[in-house]
């Protein structure tokens, strides 16, 4: 994977930085909730393609971090730049950048009331604004990426949990994302099913996704990352390669969180 070739700043089109390879950059980030302060400082940068897992304690901020980064939450002070935009910007609107940037969450929030095809198919209609011919064709193509092309007609509660997750990845992935964000997608499977969805994140990684993954499944993160940031206490307290940070950490905040998920 990797970052692809860097290249110079601003491109002319006030996408400054869209060039560069960079497709997360988060500078200075802090969020608070009242008086509690959630998120420190955090400073980090995903490139295009890259895969990078998120780990870390249950409180540690990771859901808020992964919801600054489509400004599903406001920061309260720092900067987030998606894809050579800065989406704390005022002026940017919010809803143009978020419909490049996937997101899959652990409960998989799919329409009940609409089958798999019709829960691939509303946004791409109502956003992107797709005929209902063009829309139905990549909804098949993504249900067919995630080896569900015999449950289009399927509505949510006759499918497993393992199979509304993967319809709720196909969804994400029929809006073309750019990038895809993960909050523990697997947390809430029965542990017979989290194979299959890794197994779905696992190839959309290797067809060069960038991928920001908060995850507790730590084979994912050592085979799948290529790069692992482990926080706590809202500021990242160590991150590098997975073999380094999973299977040689150096704090003993992360060795003694490892020790109680490995
Ligand atoms: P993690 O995903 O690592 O478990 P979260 O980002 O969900 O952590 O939460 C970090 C902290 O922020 C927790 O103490 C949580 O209670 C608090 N928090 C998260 N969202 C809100 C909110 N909307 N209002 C108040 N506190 C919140
Ligand atoms: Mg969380």
């Amino acid at each position: 994977m990797g970052s692809s070739a860097a290249g110079g700043g601003g491109d002319g089109s006030g996408r400054a930085g869209a060039g560069d390879g960079t497709a997360i950059e988060v500078r200075g980030l802090r969020k608070s909730f009242g008086d509690l302060e959630v998120l420190r400082g955090i400073d980090f940068r995903v490139a295009r393609g890259e895969v990078v897992c998120v780990i870390g304690p249950s409180g540690s901020g990771k859901s808020t971090l992964l919801r600054c980064v489509n400004l599903l939450e406001e920061p309260t002070s720092g900067t987030v730049t998606v894809a050579g935009v800065e989406i704390t910007d005022p002026e940017v609107d919010i809803d143009r950048v978020r419909r490049r940037i996937g997101m899959v969450f652990q409960s998989f929030n799919l329409f009940p009331h609409l089958s798999a095809l019709g829960n691939l198919t509303i946004a791409q209609r109502r956003v992107l604004r797709r005929d209902k011919a063009e829309a139905a064709r990549v909804a098949r193509e993504r249900l067919a990426r995630v080896g569900l092309t015999d449950k289009e007609s399927a509505y949510p509660a006759q499918l497993s949990g393992g199979q509304q997750q993967r319809v709720a990845i196909a969804r994400a992935l029929a809006m073309d994302p750019e990038l895809m964000l993960f909050d523990e997608p697997t947390s809430a499977l029965d542990p017979e099913l989290v194979g299959e969805v890794l197994a779905v994140m696992r190839s959309l990684a290797d067809e060069g996704m960038t991928m920001l993954v908060v995850t507790h499944e730590m084979s994912f993160a050592r085979e799948v990352a290529d790069r692992v940031v482990f926080m706590d206490g809202g500021v990242i307290v160590e991150e590098g390669a997975p073999e380094q940070v999973v299977g040689a950490p150096r704090h003993a905040r992360t060795r003694s969180f490892l020790a109680r998920v490995l």
